[in-house]
């Protein structure tokens, strides 16, 4: 079958090792599937263990020299790549879409993103400073440098195939790492067309190696060989525990981006209006499937009957649709296993005395189409009150008590992304230091940039992606102390 993107060249079907395009050394393939119509879009190797050492190899082989380059070289590919990415935005875009099913629109949304956490990256190489520190001794002198850690394992989901790459490409490069990368297996193309970016801007061999395949396989490569000093992971909490006990073996450097539980608070006093278009931009993009969606909506008992109203208005005339049709606003989950879970998540809701007030089941146009969904009453004994949803379901709780939903929202061993709306600056900073959350959007719903920093409390991980914290997980501190420098007697 062909595509819009079957003949651009960013639409790659092999493993890139070492600057070289190859197959999996069995020769197997995976086929690839659009979630919107369940056609093949191609196939990728199946790679595994060996295919992973090939790559780590490479990696630690170009450390060498890559890690001499200045911070200027760097900067400068990574301002080509910047370009590169703008130039082929769109045929990327459809390449997103294709695969993960998002609408174009944010599908160009995420690219546009990738691109401008390269530009953010390709700043901050220049920047990245040592210290001179005042010596308790004389005649020595204490300096702290950082320098790249070494070889990077990187594995990304499915969900921003594009910019959960871009998050961990740009600062290994600006910081002089190298990288071996593991996109999902649903989505690689994206994380191929990556490869494809970085040897058109002439990123050297080896600094940039993608392998697909075996989940398992590379894991376990990744996280036990010597070579490899950090791992980067973002995807699910459950498989993030897998890779901190296996990477724990060799002590390696670890950054987790993982699960998300978040909660969305109405306050009696919020802009109303405000809100429920905040609700319906955090709950319904990529169709429910993001870490910082919002999960659970709380709204105080004042307004809650209105907000309802609203927000079941706002949320019948969302469009769905395939991702490459004009207008589509909700495109399809990523495969049947995720619209089995929102309707059991939903069957849940409703035995338990949830009220459907829109959508509530499968849209006729595909098997991975669910309408969106909006459930009034929920309550504290239903699934998604503990369980990321990861679909298009907006369950409404009531509270009553600034304090109460607080206590609500915190009560989750997540602590990705929170909202809330009030009109009361004493209860925005009140709010906001209580909720144990490392993204607080007061009054916003949409708060991702490149220069702010991105990542979680609690079990939603460790460390930060973005903004100048960003590049710290990619370089170590080195202590020298230059001693005999008195004057000789
Ligand atoms: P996932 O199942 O954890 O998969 C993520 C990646 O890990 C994929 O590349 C997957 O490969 C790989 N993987 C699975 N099992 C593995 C193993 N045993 N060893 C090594 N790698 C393994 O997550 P997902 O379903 O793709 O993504 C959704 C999750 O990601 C949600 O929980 C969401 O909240 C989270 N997320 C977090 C952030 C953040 O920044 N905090 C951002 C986006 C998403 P295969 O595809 O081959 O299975």
């Amino acid at each position: 079958m062909t595509h819009p993107f079957s003949d651009s060249p960013f639409f790659r079907q092999q493993l890139y090792i070492g600057g070289k395009w190859s197959d999996a050394l069995s020769g197997k393939t995976l086929a690839v599937e659009d979630p919107a119509t369940g056609t093949i879009l191609g196939s990728i190797p199946n790679g595994g263990t060996e295919e992973t050492r090939l790559a780590i190899e490479a990696a630690h082989t170009a450390f060498k020299s890559f890690s001499q380059t200045t911070a200027a070289e760097r900067a400068d590919m990574l301002r080509l790549l910047h370009q590169l990415i703008l130039d082929n935005k769109e045929v990327l875009a459809q390449i997103l879409t294709a695969e993960q099913g998002k609408p174009l629109s944010e599908a160009r949304g995420e690219v546009g993103m990738s691109a401008a956490y390269v530009l953010w990256f390709a700043e901050e190489a220049r920047r990245t400073y040592g210290e001179i520190i005042p010596s308790p001794w004389q005649g020595r002198r204490i300096m702290a440098t950082r320098q790249p850690v070494g070889v990077v394992g990187a594995i990304t989901p499915w969900n921003f195939p594009s910019s959960m790459l871009a998050r961990k490409i740009a600062p290994a490069i600006a910081a002089g790492c190298t990288m071996v990368c593991k996109p999902a297996t649903q989505t690689p193309y994206s994380g191929l067309a990556w490869a494809e970016l970085c040897e058109q801007a002439g990123i050297p061999a080896g600094v940039v190696n993608v392998v697909t395949g075996s989940a398992r396989e590379i894991g376990a490569e990744l996280t036990a060989n010597p070579k490899v000093q950090k791992i980067t992971f973002t995807g699910s909490t459950d498989v993030g525990k897998v890779l901190l006990t296996q990477a724990a073996q060799t002590v390696k450097k670890v950054s987790m981006e993982l699960g998300g539980n978040a909660p969305f608070i109405v306050f009696d006093d919020a802009d109303l209006d405000r809100a429920v278009e905040g609700a319906i931009a955090s709950k319904f993009r990529n169709a429910g499937q993001t870490c910082v969606c919002t999960n659970r909506i709380y709204v105080q008992s004042g307004i809650y009957d209105r907000f309802i109203d609203k927000l079941t208005t706002a949320t019948a005339a969302l469009q769905i649709g395939r991702g490459t049709e004009a207008g589509t606003e909700i495109g399809p989950l990523v495969d049947g296993n995720s619209v089995d879970k929102v309707d059991e998540l939903l069957a849940d809701a409703v035995a338990k005395g949830g009220r459907v007030v829109a959508g509530g089941k499968r849209h006729a146009l595909g098997a991975n189409f669910f309408e969106p969904t909006v459930i009034a009453d929920a309550t504290s004994d239903m699934r998604f009150a503990r369980e990321e949803i990861f679909g298009p379901l907006a369950p409404v709780f009531r509270f009553e008590t600034e304090q109460g939903a607080i206590d609500l929202a915190n009560d989750t061993e997540f602590g990705l992304a929170c909202y809330f709306y009030t009109k009361d600056l004493g209860r925005a900073f009140r709010v906001s230091e209580a909720l144990e959350y490392g993204i607080v959007g007061v009054n916003e719903g949409l708060v991702t940039t490149e220069v702010a920093p991105f990542g979680g409390f609690k079990e939603s991980g460790m460390g930060r992606e973005g903004s100048l914290h960003g590049i710290a997980d990619y370089l170590e501190i080195k202590y020298v102390c230059m001693g005999g420098l008195n004057a000789a007697s």
